[in-house]
């Protein structure tokens, strides 16, 4: 894929980018490894004071850069600014907690002393996606740097710009050179970069195919990875739901960046006495919703990032219309060449249907009627993927008790599901494995390190 910016609301190829040879791309490994001996023993004050400047800047500048991410994929101007202030809360929560999180841990043994230290890793490559193409980068980002690392990121090939524009704002909050840069590389000069010495560890979140594949290369390499991959979020409406309330989340979920979200709700589970009002509800909501340009009207929501992912997902809803699932709120494509993709709702969703079987990336609501609870959880957990989830009911036990036996790697109860600074993030099954944020996510990259004294 080229390395371009292609506005996704016109179509048209603002800018386009020569990638980096893979001699550039070696000088850079070299100057990330040479900057990690100097930046791995400077104070956690001096990080945090980098890392503060940082989130100064994303708050100061987010028009600046949400435009510049609306711009490349295509989301509402408001989104992409709420999306860069996002940023600034990680940066924060990380100066304020990483020098607590990695504190020397004492460990009560028969040595006089042992413990367990958390020493930085090196040199770690990021390959994000773009659809939250500064959040996604600065979960890791922030934690990383604030750990002593030093990254490297190689962004999806149609953020280009966003991905320039991280590296600059590090360079602008004073962090030394090379403590974190951009590589212009497409998928296919990943593997070299793994398979560099100074390079030690691997960090993706995209789709299942590409998560395999880095995975393997870095499996062949004994090289830690930590995989955030795709996901088909249950959204369970019990019988006891606050139909409204639901109704209007639900919409929300499924409608996050036009449905391009590993955790927006993508299967919409209801019990059969509720389904027929929590579907009319449901149908209002989604139908009421404003598109138009990302960057000009204010809008619900903007076009999908790509036109061949417009085209993916139609064929996942005609292939499940052809196996039977019943059309309830008419949408998709009216022109074949845009990007542009209306809201759709589909119920009567089955097993072996794409819409049940497989992440659908796209304004598409999958619903199934269960007869009980315990149908609710049984469904849910049929998925090949575990990433979240959110049960409504307005009796919190039983929601924690639904909350438990969904086997994801994060629940929800009568709550959009979203990501936040102090969670745990990240998910089991073929959603991937390792966690992002919290302490968790700090210390997925350093060397838990025994240090026994006698
Ligand atoms: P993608 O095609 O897998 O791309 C993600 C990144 O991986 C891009 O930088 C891409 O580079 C790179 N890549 C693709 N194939 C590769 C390969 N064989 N070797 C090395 N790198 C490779 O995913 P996407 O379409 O951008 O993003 C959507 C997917 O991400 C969805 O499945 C979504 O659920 C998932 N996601 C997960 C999370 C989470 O936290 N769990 C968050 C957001 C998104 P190129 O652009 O150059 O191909």
């Amino acid at each position: 894929m080229a390395i371009e910016t292609v506005n996704p609301a016109t179509g048209e190829v603002l800018k386009t980018f020569t990638p980096h040879t893979p001699k550039e791309v070696k000088q850079k490994i070299e100057a990330a490894e040479q900057a990690f001996q100097s930046w791995r023993d400077t104070s956690f004050e001096e990080r945090t004071r980098y890392m503060n400047r940082q989130a100064e800047i994303l708050e100061n500048e987010a028009e600046k850069y949400g435009r510049i991410i609306s711009l490349e994929m295509g989301k509402p101007l408001k989104d992409a600014i709420a999306e860069v202030k996002k940023c600034a809360l990680a940066c924060r929560y990380y100066a304020e907690n990483a020098e607590d999180f990695l504190a020397d841990e004492e460990v009560e043994t028969k040595a006089e002393r042992s413990l367990i230290a958390f020493e930085p890793l090196g040199v770690v490559l990021a390959i994000m996606p773009w659809n939250f193409p500064f959040w996604q980068a600065y979960r890791f980002l922030a934690p990383a740097l604030m750990a002593g690392n030093v990254g490297l990121l190689k962004h999806a090939s149609n953020v280009p710009q966003c991905a320039l524009a991280i590296e600059e704002i590090v360079r602008k909050a004073g962090f030394p050179d090379n403590v974190f840069q951009t590589l212009l590389i497409g998928s296919g000069a990943v593997n070299a970069v793994i398979e560099h010495p100074h390079v030690k560890a691997v960090t993706l979140t995209g789709s299942e195919g590409a998560g395999s594949k880095v995975a393997e290369k870095a499996g062949q390499e004994i090289k830690k990875t930590v995989l955030e991959l795709g996901g088909s979020d249950a959204f369970i409406v019990l019988n006891d739901a606050d139909l409204e309330k639901a109704a209007e989340t639900a919409a929300k979920s499924r409608m996050v960046n036009v449905g391009q979200s590993c955790i927006a709700a993508k299967r919409f589970i209801v019990e059969e006495s509720i389904a027929d009002a929590f579907l009319q509800k449901f149908k209002a909501k989604m139908q009421n919703l404003k598109t138009g340009d990302p960057l000009k009207d204010k809008i619900d929501y903007g076009p999908l990032a790509r036109v061949d992912l417009a085209e993916d997902l139609e064929k996942q809803v005609q292939e499940s219309i052809k196996q039977g699932a019943e059309v309830v709120l008419e949408g998709g494509r009216e022109d074949k060449n845009s990007a542009y993709f209306k809201p759709m709702i589909l119920k009567n969703v089955k097993p072996g249907m794409p819409a049940y079987e497989e992440e659908m990336f796209g304004p598409v609501a999958a619903v199934m009627v269960v007869k009980d609870e315990e149908e609710a959880i049984k469904v849910a957990n049929d998925s090949r993927f575990g990433l979240g989830g959110a049960v409504w009911t307005q009796d919190r036990k039983r929601g924690l008790r639904v909350a438990r036996k969904v086997e994801t790697g994060a629940m929800f109860v009568n709550a959009l599901v979203a990501s936040s600074p102090e969670m745990p993030f990240g998910g089991i099954k073929k959603s991937g494995y390792g966690r992002e944020l919290s302490y968790l996510g700090i210390r997925e990259f350093v060397n838990q390190k025994s240090i026994w004294v006698e």
